[in-house]
């Protein structure tokens, strides 16, 4: 399997630390608001890949955190009279119903800053008594030009980064270098505040993923992955924190998805153009959503329209049609035993997961992945057709399933209650029969009651099959 490493800027084959297990660190959200769209990304590409090493056989130890202190969530907090406590718990709450709408799992830990902070705080004096930070009237920087290898993710020289720095921002008196980064901040009214030795206060962001890595997964971790703004420079910062307070090698390998964009620029709540997944929700199930984020490679650019994203609601319903077909097929198709050429389609039927399978271990492309699927679908629609056994029938149905549960998509739920389902079974009996009895008003009445009750019927050679939508 080979990932592409932003570090070397080139793939690599991958080799955990520990064999048959994998430790991955996540970047996780701000909670100040509902998720969007692009925040949507890196959750569902990275549980992906989660579910990908664990369907070749590693052990993963998945970590997200929620950075649940910082200015964004005080000044909101502010503005409802509200304390950063309850904004926080709302939409962490909130991130979590929209992870599970996109049917992301559950991290093995998902840990939130106030909860860490005696930790940050023994990292911070680390930092200080090995010389890498110093403190200025309670604010403590980190010391860039004392970790030689700084610049060393982003690829940026110092002295230009030290250039850029000082003509973005206005340089602070107190920082020694313009690219140096706050660790700690003193305490201001109105805020929520540690005890820290050198004086009351709360952290700055970067410190946080580098103790939260540590606590949860030790010194040197596997992956380390999030959105690619944040290269530089919170994962720069990170490496920086992290290798001068332990003295070893941070992350092995670091991944990082592409954007989402509207109109070809980045989507970001600070420039007004973005979707939540809540309002998106409302016009596609979230299921498309997930679909939409794994069509196109994780590493590159994906415009959000509409019209993409009823694109991709076809292309589910294609998939997941054809495992509703697949099912019916089974359970009513005659015991036909497994016919001299069908032995050739199931060693094809392999050829798709090995089709798969490269993909995936080709750096992740879920889009090829899927394309994989959709040949199968194309196959197995094909195979109905031309009244396949059951046992063919059988494999093709366990390969579908097995590819989508890879991905995580085209799950078919129950959608009716039993209730339901009687009332529908006795109404395509009522109807079976009506057309039996070349009654075919009743029988045209019947299809078009449960059209009403949003039901679609198929006549198949096995019988009626019915569906939703
Ligand atoms: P934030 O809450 O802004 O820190 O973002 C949480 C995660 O979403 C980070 O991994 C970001 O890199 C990622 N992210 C934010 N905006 C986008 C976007 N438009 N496209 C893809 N990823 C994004
Ligand atoms: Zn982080």
């Amino acid at each position: 399997m080979r990932v592409y490493n932003t570090l070397t800027r080139q793939k690599e084959e991958f080799v955990p630390q520990q064999e048959g297990k994998v430790k991955m660190y996540v970047c996780g959200p701000t909670v100040y608001d509902y998720i969007h769209i692009g925040n949507a990304r890196p959750y569902v590409v990275f549980d992906t890949v989660r579910r990908y090493l664990e369907y070749k056989g590693y052990d993963v130890t998945y970590v997200q955190n929620f950075t649940d202190v910082d200015d964004k969530i005080i000044n909101r907090a502010n503005k409802e009279h509200s304390t950063m406590e309850e904004i926080s718990n709302r939409y962490i709450e909130e991130a979590f119903h929209d992870a599970d709408g996109l049917n992301v799992k559950r991290a093995t830990v998902h840990p939130r800053v106030t909860q860490e902070m005696d930790h940050i705080i023994e990292m911070i004096q680390t930092l200080l008594d090995k010389g890498a930070a110093y403190e200025d009237n309670g604010t403590v920087y980190y010391n860039t030009k004392q970790f030689s290898e700084y610049g060393k993710l982003s690829k940026k020289n110092l002295d230009e980064l030290i250039a850029g720095a000082s003509e973005r921002v206005s340089v602070d008196d107190a920082k020694k270098n313009p690219t140096d980064f706050v660790l700690w901040k003193p305490h201001k009214p109105g805020e929520p505040k540690w005890e820290a030795p050198w004086g009351a206060g709360r952290p700055g962001w970067h410190i946080e993923c580098s103790v939260m890595a540590k606590r949860y997964l030790g010194d040197t971790i596997d992956i380390h992955a999030g959105g690619e703004d944040l290269i530089f420079p919170h994962h720069e910062n990170e490496i920086a924190q992290s290798e001068a307070a332990n003295g070893k090698q941070f992350a092995k390998y670091w991944l990082h998805n592409g954007f989402i964009t509207v109109d070809n620029e980045k989507m970001s709540k600070s420039l007004g153009n973005f979707f939540t997944v809540r309002d998106i929700a409302a016009q596609f199930p979230y299921e498309v959503i997930r679909f939409f984020i794994l069509n196109g490679h994780y590493r590159s650019p994906i415009n959000f329209s509409r019209d993409l994203m009823q694109a991709c609601q076809n292309g589910l319903e294609r998939i997941k049609n054809c495992k509703k077909d697949l099912a019916h097929y089974i359970a009513n198709c005659s015991e036909i035993p497994l016919k001299e050429k069908e032995k050739e389609s199931i060693e094809e039927l392999e050829k798709f997961k090995v089709q798969f399978e490269t993909a995936m271990d080709d750096d992740f492309n879920t889009a090829d992945a899927i394309s994989a699927i959709y040949e199968l679908v194309r196959f197995a629609n094909k195979a109905i057709k031309d009244n396949m056994s059951k046992e063919l029938a059988v494999k093709m149905e366990d390969m579908l399933n097995h590819l989508c549960d890879v991905l995580g998509i085209a799950e078919i739920k129950e959608e009716q209650s039993q209730e339901d389902i009687t009332e529908i079974e006795a109404l395509i009996a009522k109807r079976t029969q009506a057309k039996k009895n070349k009654d075919f008003a009743t029988a045209d009445a019947i299809r078009d009651q449960l059209a009403a009750m949003g039901i679609t019927i198929k006549d198949t050679r096995q019988g009626v099959q019915w569906f939703r939508g």
